[in-house]
């Protein structure tokens, strides 16, 4: 038994917050406004994931009105839906995910970013394809107002 899930999330920009991608820190400002650490790739990824289960969205699981999750690092909400996934007797087949950014440029981020999420994950990097691309200058991503990221994932049953 096979099933797919998609997510996508986009987040504001803010000078003065550090920018998480994939639980990578990629820079000490410049980063994304948010309840939690927002970071906008793993985001996506739950969203993929709880997708794939049909249960829900992030923003259900832990809301962003609930002040135990201010600031927390979104790397505990992927490491609780990877418990969900478990629970249910899934397993990722694979994860493919495209940041849509502006700047800084992903270009040599993307290796490292994809090793953050197989030791968050506990699963094969093999199975984890980060991609990114700009968005040509166009509209609020393109002027550097936001990142955005799109997250699609295959999950199948353990028999
Ligand atoms: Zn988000």
């Amino acid at each position: 038994m096979y099933k797919i899930g998609l997510g996508y999330d986009i987040h504001r920009k803010e000078k003065n917050r550090k920018l998480y991608l994939g639980g990578l820190l990629i820079s000490k400002n410049n980063g994304l406004t948010g309840h939690s650490d927002a970071d906008v790739l793993i985001h996506s990824i739950c969203d993929a994931i709880l997708g794939a289960l049909n249960k829900g969205d992030i923003g259900e699981h832990f809301s962003d009105k609930d002040q135990k999750n201010k600031n927390k690092k979104s790397s505990i909400f992927l490491k609780k839906i990877m418990k969900f996934l478990k629970d249910d007797n899934y397993e990722i087949c694979n994860v493919d995910s495209t940041i849509i950014c502006e700047k800084p440029k992903l270009k040599f981020y993307k290796k490292k970013i994809q090793n953050s999420l197989s030791s968050i994950m506990k699963i094969d990097s093999n199975k984890i394809s980060i991609k990114a691309t700009t968005h040509e200058k166009l509209g609020e991503i393109g002027n550097d107002k936001a990142i955005a990221s799109k997250s699609i994932v295959l999950i199948k049953e353990n028999v």
